[in-house]
């Protein structure tokens, strides 16, 4: 029974990668990702076996990536398609049309969507109008990459399917897991430790991109400065946020490389906060060379700025 199921997967592996048959045998197999951090760890669990890509840059507001015509092609000869899924990329269905492969629809052959075994936070926030706004976490926050510990079940998903397009490679896969594994690990106690000081310490969000993170390293976001995911506040919104933060007297508000500099200045300026950039994908900052080096980055730069408030 067992025996049947894989051969079953199997021949779906097969059927779902026709671009990858005309490929040598020896060929890396090719994968797509939408950002940079699916991409390290497709990376790091194909080793020299994938050729991987990402479609959104390393720095990039999610509301708006233009995908190249040369992405697009690369796309039809990718055997796989890693995706952060939700509602994170919105601009993925324009895409796919493009591209015109069914298989890297939702919960087709070629698709990976990395969201499947991870537990979202903020399933509760409410649904704004399909047109109202293009990312609003309408399923949940769909940041959910930024808590290390959800690399485990991301690799999980990345794993079998690497291990279904290319079947002779699934010990070289687990392998690789297994070493990606141990780096992490041995991360995770490093960042805990760095952060334990600042346990309990409250901060103000723009976007609520880091409630993953910080729930990992024991921060409490008193506040997101955007009202939903994606909607600038009000001056009046923001007036109340102000006088918010100075009544609880938060000093600290982690930005995203695209936050509005001039809310930015406004939160710094009236509120009395540091402002700490954070990096929310591999690549955005030299030294995040990858899904580990990110964080190593972004707790480098929150002690910092914990420490300086
Ligand atoms: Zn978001």
């Amino acid at each position: 029974m067992l025996r049947r199921r894989a051969a079953a997967l199997l021949a779906l592996g097969l059927a779902a990668a026709p671009a990858a048959h005309s490929a040598p045998a020896d060929a890396p197999l090719r994968i797509v990702a939408t950002s940079t951090d699916l991409k390290s760890l497709v990376e790091a669990l194909g080793g020299a076996r994938v050729d991987a890509e990402s479609l959104a840059p390393a720095l990039h507001d999610p509301h708006a990536v233009e995908v190249k015509p040369g992405q697009i092609a690369r796309l039809k000869r990718a055997t796989l398609l890693v995706r952060v899924g939700l509602d994170h990329e919105p601009w993925l269905a324009k895409v796919l049309a493009a591209a015109g492969e069914p298989r890297f629809a939702r919960g087709g052959p070629g698709e990976v969507d990395a969201s499947r075994g991870v537990r979202l936070i903020q399933t509760e926030t409410p649904r704004l109008r399909a047109d109202a706004r293009p990312h609003v976490h309408g399923l949940g926050n769909t940041h959910y990459w930024l808590d290390p510990e959800n690399a485990r079940p991301i690799a999980a998903a990345i794993l079998d399917a690497l291990a279904r397009a290319s079947p002779p490679d699934r010990a070289q896969f687990e392998a690789n897991r297994r070493r990606f594994l141990e780096r992490l690990d041995a991360g995770l106690e490093r960042w805990q430790r760095a952060l334990a000081p600042w346990r309990g310490t409250q901060v103000v969000v723009v976007h609520e991109t880091w409630p993953y993170f910080t729930a990992r390293f024991g921060l409490t976001i008193a506040a997101a400065a955007e009202p939903t995911p994606g909607v600038p506040p009000t001056p009046a919104e923001l007036a109340a946020l102000i006088a918010r933060m100075r009544e609880s007297r938060v000093r600290l508000v982690i930005a995203d490389p695209y936050s509005s500099p001039f809310l930015l200045r406004q939160l710094s300026e009236r509120a009395g906060a540091r402002v700490v950039t954070l990096g929310p994908s591999v690549g955005g900052d030299p030294a995040a060379t990858d899904y580990i080096a990110l964080f190593d980055v972004n707790v480098k730069r929150l002690v910092e700025a914990l420490a300086a408030r």
